[in-house]
């Protein structure tokens, strides 16, 4: 379903920079500190990360290509994740659906999906009940498996009812219970 990330001002990512994720499994390979690492920070990012500290920068606008010894440093930072919805798992009525996410160095931001301006609550409403989101399971990251294992029987079931799609009726049933 992951089809292509697009980045633009992002990390070490100066230039427009297009990433394939075709059928079957990609696997990026690079010496140390090639920017390996920087794709995954984009797709935690462009997923609602807040955290400056979980994309291992201080502040959040360490996210922005800070320059190099022959170019000076992007305006903003940009990424795109975009998602092959021909299979109608996500609710939008489109057969590719791209979330951006956008800074600048004012600190003033924006989401977008399918070039439309959204608040960052839509991403999250979007992916609830696909795993897709930073908090789910499709991220795996070091230490993941282990809280998976350790989870008390709450956190557990969590987990399920993400894997299951039901997390995405449960969190609309909350909000309504809060009106
Ligand atoms: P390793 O194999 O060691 O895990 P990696 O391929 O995962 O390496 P990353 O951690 O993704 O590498 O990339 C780190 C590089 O990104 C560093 O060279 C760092 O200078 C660069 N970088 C991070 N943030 C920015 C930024 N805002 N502007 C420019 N470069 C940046
Ligand atoms: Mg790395």
């Amino acid at each position: 379903m992951l089809k292509a990330l697009e980045l633009a001002g992002f990390k070490s990512f100066a230039d427009r920079t297009r990433f394939d994720f075709p059928d079957g499994i990609t696997v990026v390979v690079g010496p140390n500190g090639s920017g390996k690492s920087n794709i995954v920070d984009a797709m935690k990012w462009v997923l609602g990360s807040q955290s400056a500290k979980s994309l291992r920068g201080k502040d959040m606008s360490d996210v922005i290509f800070k320059g190099s010894q022959t170019r000076g440093p992007a305006g903003a930072a940009e990424a795109t994740i975009i998602f092959d919805n021909s299979g109608g798992q996500l609710p939008i009525d489109a057969q590719e659906v791209h979330v951006t996410r956008r800074v600048y160095r004012s600190g003033e931001g924006e989401y977008l999906i399918n070039q439309q301006a959204v608040r960052l609550k839509d991403v999250k409403a979007l992916i609830r009940g696909t795993g897709i989101g930073i908090d789910a399971y499709s991220l795996i990251e070091q230490g993941k498996v282990d809280r998976m294992l350790q989870a008390n029987a709450k956190d557990r079931r969590a987990i399920f009812e993400e894997a299951a799609g039901i997390s995405r009726f449960k969190a609309k049933k909350d909000e309504a219970e809060r009106r």
